[in-house]
């Protein structure tokens, strides 16, 4: 649907709704990259009723997409049409112990915090998600891991909305959880989960983190405006060491660069455009398989239409 149609039913999809609905809203205070264009529509609702009831009057042909906390989102610089939608810590940021070892935690909660309530609550497990910075619904939908634990082997069920306003319970087999990806109908916003912790001591718990933490400071530039790793490890090997081989390491297109800290770290040194920072990626994928034949593949969600720069030719096509 056109920018104009879509701007036309703002008052009709504005009405009766409780949370927040923004026209044009630029995307880029939304990411950690700092670059997009803006959504045709923002929505921020107020709970889980409210987004129901609005995707329910929403016209089916109106594209859909959640947004977390921006961590891992390339979006271009001609924006994204439809909605955007992203879940307020108002109505999606509750916490809370259940029993049996479970915490119930709402998908706009960040990683960090369900890391520091469940060592609160003496429960094991959740360390790994102190060095990530993106949100529960995030995690739920890339299957955020690190330092050997995925969210997929924490996540027992959860709760979601599909594009026509119908709640739906999911188990964790429902999600086909793979190395950083959900099989998961791309219709589903996650809006709650419940998690299962192992028994230990807080203390334990708080080595455990204290050493993420430690590891993230020297490894990584996480004061930089980055998308965290750009490519998945390829099989047998990890990214970072092919973008070396191929000297790519502090690789610059425009305003982005290839991190010299951690190789497969993209960053915006403050003046790269969404145009930048993704011919930079293919530039790299490209010398990494004329040097040693591997077809890395992006872990960062590209998303959008391209900007006045033009299109980035995917290399391979893929
Ligand atoms: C410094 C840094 C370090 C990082 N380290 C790691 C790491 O160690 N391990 C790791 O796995 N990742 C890492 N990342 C990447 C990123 O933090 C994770 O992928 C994170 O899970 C993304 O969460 P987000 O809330 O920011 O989601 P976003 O980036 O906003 O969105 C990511 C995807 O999730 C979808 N999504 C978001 N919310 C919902 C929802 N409620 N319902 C349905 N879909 C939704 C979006 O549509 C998009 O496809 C790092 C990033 C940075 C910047």
């Amino acid at each position: 649907m056109s920018f104009p149609d879509l701007l036309e039913l703002y008052p009709d999809l504005a009405r009766g709704i409780r949370g927040k609905l923004t026209p044009n809203q630029p995307l880029s205070a939304v990411t950690w990259f700092r670059v997009g264009g803006p959504a045709q529509l923002l929505f921020q609702p107020a709970d889980e009723d409210d987004l129901a009831a609005f995707l329910t009057k929403l016209p089916e042909d109106v594209p859909v997409l959640p947004v977390g906390l921006g961590s891992n989102l390339l979006i271009r610089d001609g924006g994204l049409e439809g909605v955007v939608i992203r879940l307020s810590a108002k109505g999606f940021g509750g916490i809370e112990e259940i029993g049996g070892n479970r915490l119930k935690a709402g998908a706009a909660v960040p990683d960090k915090r369900l890391a520091e309530v469940a060592a609160k609550a003496g429960l094991g497990g959740f360390a790994f998600y102190t060095g990530i910075p993106g949100g529960i619904g995030g995690a739920l939908r890339m299957n955020a891991g690190a330092h050997g634990t995925e969210t997929c082997q924490r996540m027992v069920e959860l709760t979601a909305i599909d594009r026509k306003g119908q709640r739906h319970v999911l188990t964790n087999a429902d999600m086909d959880y793979a190395y950083r990806h959900s099989g998961a109908s791309k219709d589903l916003i996650f809006t709650s989960a419940v998690f299962e912790g192992i028994p230990m001591s807080e203390e334990e718990i708080r080595a455990e983190m204290a050493a993420v933490v430690e590891h993230r400071e020297r490894a990584q530039p996480i004061r930089e405006k980055t998308g965290g790793s750009t490519f998945k490890n390829p099989e047998g090997s990890s990214a970072w060491k092919e973008v070396d081989a191929a000297g790519c390491r502090g690789l610059t297109v425009g305003g982005a660069q290839m991190s010299e800290m951690h190789c497969n770290f993209m960053i915006n040194t403050g003046t790269a455009s969404g145009h930048d920072l993704e011919l930079l990626g293919e530039t790299v994928r490209k010398r990494v398989f004329e040097t040693s034949g591997v077809r890395l593949e992006w872990e960062i969600k590209r998303l959008g239409r391209f900007g006045d720069e033009g299109p980035v030719e995917p290399f391979l096509g893929a």
